[in-house]
This record gives structure tokens, C-alpha cells and sequence, in this order.
């Protein structure tokens, strides 16, 4: 495919120089621009735990790549390229149709997540029916008590 775009790190005068990152294309409709999300990983001290964070990017599009929605890529940084964009797509890592197998294995893993925490929780309410046999139980005989201390 001819490629005449000077914005092009492969046929074009770009030069990729900084930031290596990858991402899912989340909208291609832009032309020549995609915008790739990336998910984070950021700890939160206050919790001592991690949060998951997104972030976007936009990216230049060639016309050699075009990357389509969805698509796993690689983007470059670059000079800025206009006023929001300063990365460039390198290359596609998965298109968007493979991923599909993936998303579909995910909902057996939590069918099974779903099945481990269901237990714990059955526990739980037998628990808290035994503690409230138990308090009608105290209550009656306080009840009683009462009723023999009249008496
Ligand atoms: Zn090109």
C-alpha cells in the first residue's frame, strides 16, 4: 500500500524518540487519529491497596497501519504532532477480532470467582441465624425470669 503521509515514522521525515506504550484502540473515527486507552495500576496509601485507572491517548493513525478500533497496539512518542497529539501507532499487536477469544474465556473464570465467594457468605447467614436462635432463646428466659421474679 502506498503510503504518502509525512507523518509516517516508516515513510515519512518522523522520528519516534521517548515513551514506548501499548494500548486498545477505543475510537478510530477521527481521521488519521486513534485514541488509545491504557489501564493503570496505581496505589492508593490511605487503603494500602490498588486502584485500576485508565488513561487515553491520542495517537497519528498512517495510512499503512490504520488501526481500527479495538486493535491491541504499540504507539511512539513523538514531536507534537497537532494540539493533542504527540505518539504515532508503530504497529498492531492483536486485531480486533482476536481479542474476542479472550473476552469469551473471561466469563467462565468468574462464573468460578462467583462460585468461591457464594460459600463463605451461605456461612455467614447461617451464622447470624444461630445468634438470633440463640438471643430468642436468652430473651425467653429472661421473659421467664422476669415472670418468676413477679410471681
Ligand atoms: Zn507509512
Amino acid at each position: 500500500m502506498q503510503c504518502n503521509d509525512p507523518k509516517c515514522p516508516f515513510h515519512g521525515h518522523l522520528k519516534v524518540r521517548g515513551n514506548v506504550l501499548t494500548g486498545t484502540v477505543k475510537s478510530a473515527k477521527a481521521p488519521k487519529t486513534v485514541s488509545v486507552e491504557r489501564v493503570l495500576v496505581k496505589y492508593v496509601p490511605k487503603y494500602e491497596r490498588y486502584k485500576k485507572t485508565k488513561s487515553r491517548v491520542y495517537a497519528h493513525n498512517p495510512d499503512c497501519i490504520a488501526a481500527k478500533e479495538g486493535d491491541l497496539v504499540t504507539i511512539g512518542e513523538t514531536r507534537k504532532l497537532s494540539k493533542t497529539k504527540s505518539f504515532v501507532v508503530l504497529k498492531i499487536e492483536k486485531k480486533a477480532g482476536a481479542e474476542t477469544s479472550v473476552a469469551g474465556a473471561l466469563p467462565a473464570v468468574k462464573i468460578e470467582k462467583e462460585k468461591v465467594e457464594e460459600k463463605p457468605v451461605k456461612k455467614e447467614h447461617a451464622a447470624i441465624e444461630k445468634k438470633e436462635a440463640a438471643h430468642e432463646k436468652v430473651h425467653a428466659e429472661k421473659g421467664k425470669t422476669q415472670k418468676r421474679e413477679k410471681k
